[in-house]
């Protein structure tokens, strides 16, 4: 298969690492073209109004580590820095605050930051540097001990009070923090930069009350807190109105949504609800966690053109014996029975997962039904990971951890395994006709790029000029594992 096009959703050995927003193309699927920008009307928070009460012309870089929540939350704290005045750069070096919006997901996400941290140990004079996110509630202070040049640390179930934290290091505060994880607030922002130009996202939840026994999410981003109906309806309205058509809404456990005003919509209502904001033609959720997925969402799928055709769906494991220990809250066999719900639905869904190989105790045994579940399922794609022992976990000290040789070789079988599924259900797209958001061009081999409503990349070739933005219908002419060739049906 060419090599060219063979690029987008797929089996990701994800380290976590991300590019300063700016150079990215659509999040955690980088997409194969490059994306050209295209003009909306009046984006908002496009330009920084500034109020008037803090030195104007102050400049901030801000890199993010790690998956969408964390992009869509740079996004946020972006605009309350353009709120209080400052201007995005595009090199660190000539930044005046310089802030990483890290991830501890994984030992090596959180390698990475510190790496990052220490290229400014004897640059960092005049500049203010902070640690966000998940490392930042992770590590606390400590952070100051190995990297005493940083004046800012301060996880994102603090974010909201990030206006004071600044203020107080503009009036020459040395070390200031936000590690409180005790909260029922969310981040609410009067402004949020938005690095996407055709798809904007919208947290609708935060933290997590699950407790998987290798994750840190819980003790990174606190408790689960919902966002009312009404803010993200009228968020979802704006986005309409400056333009976008495409809405993704974010959360850790997405689908464990609960309206905390007195309309009390659950998920699915909340899913309705946003994909009849007028302008809105794609309404897109990520994570479902499967104990919350129910069938009224498929059903609404099924009823609600807006409601793209795609449910990432992590499974983490095959065997029940591993999700136990996992504390995943659902057997194989419960999680078969989801599938085969999706699976009836109407109109094809394509359904993507997560898979963490070399758990402690994972046997051969277990192993080999995580590969049996992926023949089941047929995912389009999965995200892969061998197994980080991360602190403040409860996996941390089980016994019969799996060698990292043993978890390398496993991840390699598991890859392979569906790269197969992958090529062969591919291959039998051949032909088939799909409405394309065109999202980038790759000028060198004039080729445009978009997703369908699957979340599947497609590179074409079309007649016509310019196509950013536009939602095309495209004949697939060619199949890789992870993304499509084809040609603009006009
Ligand atoms: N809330 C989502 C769920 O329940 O599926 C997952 C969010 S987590 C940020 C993203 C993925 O990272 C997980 O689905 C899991 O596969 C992976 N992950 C989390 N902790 C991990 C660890 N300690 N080692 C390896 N992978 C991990
Ligand atoms: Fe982590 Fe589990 Fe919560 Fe997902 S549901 S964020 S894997 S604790």
């Amino acid at each position: 298969m060419a090599k060219t096009f063979d690029v987008g959703i797929g089996s990701l050995v994800s380290d976590g690492v991300r590019a300063p927003a700016a150079q990215q193309a659509s999040g955690r699927e980088a997409a194969a073209v490059a994306l050209l920008p295209l003009p909306l009307r009046g984006a908002p928070g496009a330009a920084p109004p500034g109020d008037g009460s803090v030195p104007a012309g102050k400049s901030f870089f801000l890199e993010t580590f790690g998956c969408q929540m964390n992009d869509h939350d740079s996004e946020k704290v972006a605009g309350v820095l353009q709120g209080r005045g400052y201007h995005a750069v595009e090199s660190p070096a000539l930044a005046d605050l310089v802030l990483y919006n890290t991830c501890s997901i994984r030992e090596k996400a959180a390698q990475k930051v510190f790496a990052r941290l220490g290229d400014w140990k004897t640059l960092a004079d005049g500049k203010i540097i902070g640690v966000l996110g998940c490392l930042a509630q992770q590590e606390g202070e400590e952070i100051f001990e190995r990297a005493p040049w940083v004046s800012l640390v301060c996880g994102s179930a603090s974010y909201r009070k990030l206006p004071d934290l600044i203020a107080q290091l503009e009036s020459g505060g040395r070390r200031v923090t936000g590690l409180d994880l005790d909260t029922d607030q969310t981040f609410e922002t009067e402004i949020t930069r938005r690095d996407n130009m055709l798809r904007a996202y919208i947290t609708i939840i935060e933290g997590c009350d699950y407790a998987c026994s290798y994750c840190v999410v819980p003790h990174t981003r606190g408790p689960e807190r919902s966002r009312a109906s009404d803010a993200v309806l009228s968020e979802a309205r704006r986005l309409a109105d400056a333009g976008y058509t495409e809405i993704q809404l974010l959360g850790q456990t997405v689908n464990s949504y609960r309206d905390p005003s007195p309309r009390q919509w659950k998920f699915v209502d909340l899913l309705r609800g946003v994909a009849a904001v007028p302008g809105i033609r794609r309404v897109r959720f990520t994570t479902s966690h499967p104990n919350d997925f129910h069938r009224s969402i498929v059903e609404a799928i099924d009823e609600v053109p807006e409601l793209c055709d795609h449910v990432h769906l992590p499974v983490q494991s095959g065997s029940t014996r591993v999700l136990r220990d996992m504390l995943r809250t659902y057997t194989r066999e419960e999680y078969l029975e989801k599938i085969v719900w999706i699976r009836a639905a109407r109109r094809p869904i394509s359904i993507t997962s997560d898979v963490i190989v070399g758990f402690p105790g994972e046997t051969e045994a277990d192993f080999a039904e995580t590969l049996s579940l992926l023949d089941a399922a047929q995912y389009d794609a999965i995200f892969s990971f061998k197994y980080s022992p991360r602190p403040n976990t409860s996996a941390m000290h089980m016994p019969d951890a799996i060698p990292e040789e043993e978890k390398s070789r496993r991840l390699a079988v598991l890859n392979e395994h569906q790269r197969a599924i992958q090529i062969a259900a591919n291959q039998r797209r051949i032909g088939q006709c799909y409405e394309v958001l065109v999202d980038g061009r790759h000028p060198q081999r004039t080729q445009w790029g978009g997703r369908t409503t699957c979340n599947r990349l497609i590179n074409f070739t079309s007649p016509r000029g310019n196509l950013l933005g536009e939602y095309v219908q495209v004949k697939i002419t060619r199949a890789g594992p992870n993304s499509f060739a084809g040609e603009h049906v006009t």
